[in-house]
């Protein structure tokens, strides 16, 4: 591991000493897979059996993974973060909604954070998941080219005034904006819109930002299309770049359904994948600006080398590293501390709207192999230092 990343001090500056026991006992169930699985099995029945598990999630998982129910809920977070340098992006991590009311419920909770981020420095993004701002089945429709009945049009206008009135704010506000990716059989519409929105509201400067995935084997070719127009039409592009959350959903649908899988062929594929992406990016900064969101400490180090190869000061306003609240705190404090933006998302919502969230969490760092191993051995380290 790069030796920058290795200072624990800095890294659990934040943390208690029972914070820290808390985080090393979560990443220690975490790390047992088959508990994981019977766990969210569990709290999937007993969530929608209405039993009070409520107070137990957020003793536990919730409260490490995230800032809080409610928007302010979460400011003493985005205040304690800021102390050491650290951004927050506020993320309402309420999921897969199939109806219209939580639907512009989505739309007034991140148009209200965008008030909240023009008055706070610390905030200076808000984000957005398509699927929070229309059904699934409706970006999977429009992507496949499928005909829309008269109320899918209506409802699919909708969609698209929700996605305007956000973008058009933030830019007015001066905010920029992350766009989340998801499955790749519903991302095509989505592309096209924020495409849409970038075309509208990225003259000057990247405010919008939509993610591509970089297990997938086609973002690198989709981006340069992109940056190609983008350098003819007089736009910018903001990328966040991810590796992608939906591997196993994704090979499994391909499997089934019998095409070719769109994700990579294996993990050292995707990781080549990420940093070539990157690489790419550092060299069209004129017309791109990125938001890093990974946990991985090589494509961070590698980004860290390839600013300083440009001449890219740690803090030039269009770049940023990201990382979730709750991991890879040695990432993103050490980072702050050596003068890079660093941005956390703060997931927040009602305890049980959360949950598909907080078991994706969970499911991850079972599955990725060495993540969960990483925090712990980090957490160990720091316990030593602490002689807890
Ligand atoms: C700030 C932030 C925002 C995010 N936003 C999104 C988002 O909008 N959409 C989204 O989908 N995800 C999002 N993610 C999650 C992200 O996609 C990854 O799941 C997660 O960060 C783990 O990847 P990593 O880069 O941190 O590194 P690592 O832990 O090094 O990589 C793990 C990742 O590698 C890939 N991988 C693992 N095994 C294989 C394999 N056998 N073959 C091919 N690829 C493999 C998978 O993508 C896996 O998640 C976000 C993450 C962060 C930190």
């Amino acid at each position: 591991m790069p030796q920058i990343f290795e200072d624990t001090q800095t890294a659990f500056a934040l943390k208690s000493d029972a914070e820290l026991e808390r985080a090393y006992f979560l990443f220690k169930l975490i790390g047992n897979q088959p508990l994981v699985k019977i766990g969210a099995a569990v709290t999937n029945f007993a969530i929608k059996s209405h039993l009070p598990v409520e107070g137990l999630i957020r003793a536990t998982v919730f409260d490490h993974f995230c800032a809080g129910i409610n928007e302010k809920d979460c400011m003493p977070t985005v205040d304690k973060l800021w102390v050491k340098g650290v951004s927050s992006v506020l993320d309402y991590s309420v999921e897969g909604k199939d109806t219209e009311d939580p639907l512009d419920n989505a739309l007034a909770v991140t148009l209200n954070i965008l008030d909240f981020a023009k008055e706070k420095e610390a905030m200076p993004f808000a984000v957005f998941k398509p699927t929070g701002y229309g059904r699934f089945i409706l970006f999977e429709k429009k992507g496949a080219g499928k005909p829309f009945s008269a109320s899918e049009k209506s409802e699919w206008d909708r969609v698209v005034k929700r996605f305007e009135a956000t973008c058009k704010k933030a830019h007015d506000l001066n905010v920029s904006l992350l766009i989340d990716a998801e499955e790749s059989w519903m991302q095509d519409a989505a592309d096209e819109l924020v495409e849409e929105m970038m075309r509208k509201f990225n003259r000057e400067k990247a405010v919008v930002f939509n993610t591509i995935q970089l297990y997938r084997w086609d973002r690198l070719e989709y981006l340069k299309k992109l940056q190609k127009k983008a350098a003819q039409e007089g736009f910018k592009i903001g990328i966040k770049a991810v590796r992608g959350a939906y591997l196993e959903k994704e090979n499994e649908r391909a499997e089934e359904k019998g095409y070719r899988s769109p994700i990579c062929s294996s993990k050292q594929e995707t990781d080549e994948n990420f940093n070539k992406t990157i690489s790419y990016i550092l060299e069209h900064l004129d017309t791109i600006s990125l938001f890093a969101g990974t946990h991985n400490e090589e494509s961070s180090w590698l980004l860290m080398q390839l600013m300083e190869k440009h001449q890219i000061n740690p803090n030039d306003s269009r770049i940023w590293f990201g990382q979730l609240l709750g991991m890879s705190d040695h990432i993103s404090f050490n980072l702050a501390a050596a003068g890079y933006n660093v941005a956390k998302y703060l997931p927040f919502g009602p305890v049980r709207d959360v949950m598909p969230y907080l078991i994706r969490r969970a499911e991850e760092n079972t599955s990725v192999a060495g993540q969960t191993n990483r925090e712990l051995e980090l957490l160990k380290k720091e316990r030593k230092r602490r002689k807890i």
